[in-house]
């Protein structure tokens, strides 16, 4: 799965991809225990600020028919969208970050991470970008929730991160699909009782037993 971000803030969201799992999964994998071999997924960023022709590189204008704040321009958009996935063959989906958007929830990040190679994912700001730029790209709306945010970021970092974990392999050894396990939810981890202001936090007993079906029961009916 190839992700492409277009973002006039490419610094901040590549300092949480390159992280962690998200990171791990850009590079190739030649582990022996490996599963899936070579590189998961890939994170590519594009700046409409590097798209633009003036000296002041300017995205934002003030909206056509008043109105308070400024709009993203969708030229400098539409070129940085060009730059990243228009001459791609493979599966491209584009989805623009917007409050007014389509939820995006689990069965949506299981089918993009199947039906897709490649997801480019628009970042507004501002008051947000000009309408123009969804139906020339043929883009769907997204919204990661009902709140508004100042920007389209974290909602890309949040659909990048949820879909990518559906890639096979991208979750390591520790990790495992939440639907794979027998069971998720609640957990505990060492020490088995822990001391806080004078108090003692047990876990609970039937974890330390080595049961494992009893151990199974407690947790599904947690
Ligand atoms: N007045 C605008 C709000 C813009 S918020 C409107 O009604 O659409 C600025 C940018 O933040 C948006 O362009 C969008 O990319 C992003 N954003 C804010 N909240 C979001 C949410 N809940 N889901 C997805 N993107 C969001």
């Amino acid at each position: 799965m190839n992700f492409h971000v277009v973002t006039i803030f490419p610094e901040i969201c590549q300092a949480y991809t390159d992280a962690s799992v998200l990171g791990r999964a850009q590079k190739t994998d030649k582990g022996k225990g490996a599963k899936v071999r070579g590189k998961k997924i890939s994170v590519s960023y594009y700046n409409p600020r590097d798209f633009t022709i003036d000296k002041h590189h300017k995205v934002d204008e003030r909206p056509y028919g008043g109105g308070p704040g400024m709009v993203m321009k969708a030229e400098p958009i539409l070129k940085a969208w060009e730059k990243a996935v228009g001459r791609k063959k493979g599966k491209v989906k584009t989805l623009i970050m917007s409050p007014r958007g389509k939820k995006f929830d689990q069965p949506l990040a299981k089918k993009l991470a199947k039906s897709y190679e490649h997801i480019a994912l628009i970042s507004g700001r501002y008051e947000g970008i000009d309408d123009r730029v969804k139906k020339i790209l043929k883009a769907e709306e997204v919204s990661v929730g009902d709140y508004v945010l100042t920007g389209g970021e974290l909602p890309a970092l949040t659909i990048i991160d949820a879909v990518a974990r559906e890639i096979p392999g991208v979750l390591g050894t520790y990790e495992s699909l939440e639907d794979q396990r027998p069971t998720s939810g609640v957990s505990y981890t060492r020490p088995d009782v822990l001391l806080w202001k004078g108090k003692k936090h047990p876990v609970p007993e039937v974890l330390l037993t080595g049961d494992q079906k009893k151990i199974d029961q407690f947790r599904t009916a947690e």
